[in-house]
């Protein structure tokens, strides 16, 4: 237990540096209260001085913000959408021109895609928490840069610690890539169990790559087939 605190407490203290103030006292009203209500009463139960961000101070903290440029193009920030305690979190790159219209992530082609291996591991969208490392689209679908990632990093972190779920898939190279600083090509990253603050993490290809490469999908079946066993479901 002295070892979920410590990461817990790691995390706050990361995520408070990264520039997130109201990680202990959020400014906006809570969407959700019952949930947030329990998410509260495990946070004292692991310890009563440790106080975790939920997903409505992390969107407080976010705004409108301004802090990249890819602020400049978008129609939406796309923050993330999900329960708000899944046990499952899948993290993506950013979003595309649906996303950013419509300001929720994975709704495009590739979203439905992703739709379809939640629902064959014998889950539901709304059981896991979907979230992207940047929360703008970038133009023309661009890969995100660096200093895109790094500015928008604190709010996937501070998503992450609100969440905190038992086993996190990452889709793609840059969200394996950024959250696990490695440069190790996806195509090797993808499906060997890695950590991230002490969450399994399972990286796998990006359901757009899939529509691609639909050759592709067997690999990330497998992958997939990996988590279900670490989270006990039967598909
Ligand atoms: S991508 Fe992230 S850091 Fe950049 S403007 Fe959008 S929300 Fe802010």
């Amino acid at each position: 237990m002295q070892d979920v605190v410590d990461e817990l407490r790691a995390y706050v203290t990361w995520v408070r540096e990264s520039g997130l103030q109201n990680l202990s006292s959020p400014s906006q009203p809570r969407l959700d209260d019952q949930n947030e209500n329990e998410n509260e009463n495990k946070n004292e139960n692991l310890n009563p001085t440790v106080k975790l961000p939920t997903l409505e101070s992390v969107r407080a903290d976010l705004g409108d913000c301004t802090r990249c440029k890819l602020h400049k193009g978008r129609h939406n920030i796309v923050f993330g959408v999900g329960n708000p305690r899944a046990r499952l979190m899948f993290v993506g790159e950013g979003p595309g021109e649906d996303e950013d219209l419509q300001g929720f992530p994975f709704v495009g082609k590739a979203g439905q895609l992703l739709t379809k291996m939640i629902e064959a591991m014998g889950l539901k969208r709304d059981d896991v928490y979907i979230a992207n490392t940047v929360k703008c689209r970038p133009p023309n679908n661009r890969n995100p840069e660096p200093d895109e990632l790094e500015s928008c990093e604190p709010f996937l972190k501070g998503q992450l610690a609100a969440v905190r779920p038992e086993v996190i898939v990452t889709l793609g190279k840059f969200a394996a890539q950024s959250l696990l600083r490695d440069a190790t090509p996806i195509t090797r990253l993808r499906g060997q169990w890695r950590q991230y603050q002490g969450i399994p993490v399972m990286p796998t290809f990006h359901p757009a790559y899939l529509l691609r490469s639909p050759g592709e999908k067997g690999k990330v079946w497998e992958d997939l087939k990996q988590v279900m066993k670490k989270l006990g479901l039967k598909g």
